[in-house]
């Protein structure tokens, strides 16, 4: 697997010793944590490359937005109290209170949120699904992907202010993942853009490729023929219609297979 980091993150400390390299599943799981502390992704990634007490995330994103990455994608971190979820998850601490509901502020929110879509987006993760049912998320029945730290541990975390905005962090991800989806697909013209892109492009200079090509007094073959053109020549179309163009000088149209622009 050919396993990257986000380019969003500001800046990176990576553990050497609070992980297992490489991970050994696919990445399909998102596990969204609270640091309990309002730090920036440089605290948050200094104390867990500098700690021996077995944590660590793969990213942490700060009160300010910040985002860091301590643990690489390829590997696992220390994260959930679970091997088997955090080999096939990504999991991210997010700067909060340090008292419940751990509430988060918004720059690290909408940062979060930006983090999941390009994670989601460069691992082929198409839709975040959460459930509020333990069962579902652990078991990642119907297509649940997204678990939490209380679901393998006695831990409040991520905590009731991001616990009762998972729903929302996946529908804000989903439709960014959608919009990103739509602007893709809209990138292949359909006939009538084309059609339209045409028309805003002429006038333009072309040369004629063949040796020999039938000047015509309409844009089709069924119309009879002007004159034939065998030299190569570098003409102005004015008009294009079916692939035919009009040329300038008003002696008729040729077919523009023949021809390329210049
Ligand atoms: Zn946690």
């Amino acid at each position: 697997m050919g396993y990257t980091n986000s380019k969003l993150v500001t800046y990176t400390n990576i553990t050497k010793t609070q992980k297992n390299s490489p991970r050994n599943h696919a990445i399909d799981t998102i596990t969204i944590h609270c640091v309990v502390g309002q730090w920036t992704a440089k605290q948050i990634c200094d104390y867990f490359a500098n700690t021996d007490r077995g944590v660590s995330c793969n990213y942490g994103v700060g009160k300010d937005g910040s985002i860091g990455l301590c643990v690489d994608e390829k590997d696992r971190s220390w994260c959930s109290s679970s091997g088997t979820n955090d080999h096939r998850a990504i999991t991210i601490e997010v700067a909060s209170d340090t008292t419940h509901p751990y509430a988060v502020t918004t720059a690290a929110y909408n940062a979060l949120i930006e983090l999941i879509t390009d994670i989601c987006k460069r691992n082929g993760i198409k839709k975040l699904i959460w459930s509020t049912d333990k069962n579902a998320r652990v078991k990642h029945l119907s297509g649940v992907n997204m678990t939490c730290h209380r679901d393998f541990a006695n831990k409040a975390c991520p905590g009731d202010y991001l616990y009762n905005r998972e729903g929302d962090i996946a529908q804000k991800v989903n439709a960014k993942l959608e919009a990103a989806n739509n602007s893709a697909s809209s990138a292949v013209l359909t006939e009538e853009d084309k059609g339209k892109a045409d028309h805003s492009t002429v006038p333009y200079l072309i040369k004629v490729t063949a040796d020999k090509l039938n000047v015509r007094s309409g844009p089709s073959t069924k119309h009879k023929i002007n004159m034939v053109i065998k030299n190569h020549g570098v003409y102005t179309i004015v008009e294009e219609r079916n692939g035919w163009g009009r040329l300038k000088s008003g002696a008729g149209w040729i077919c523009l297979t023949y021809a390329r622009k210049v």
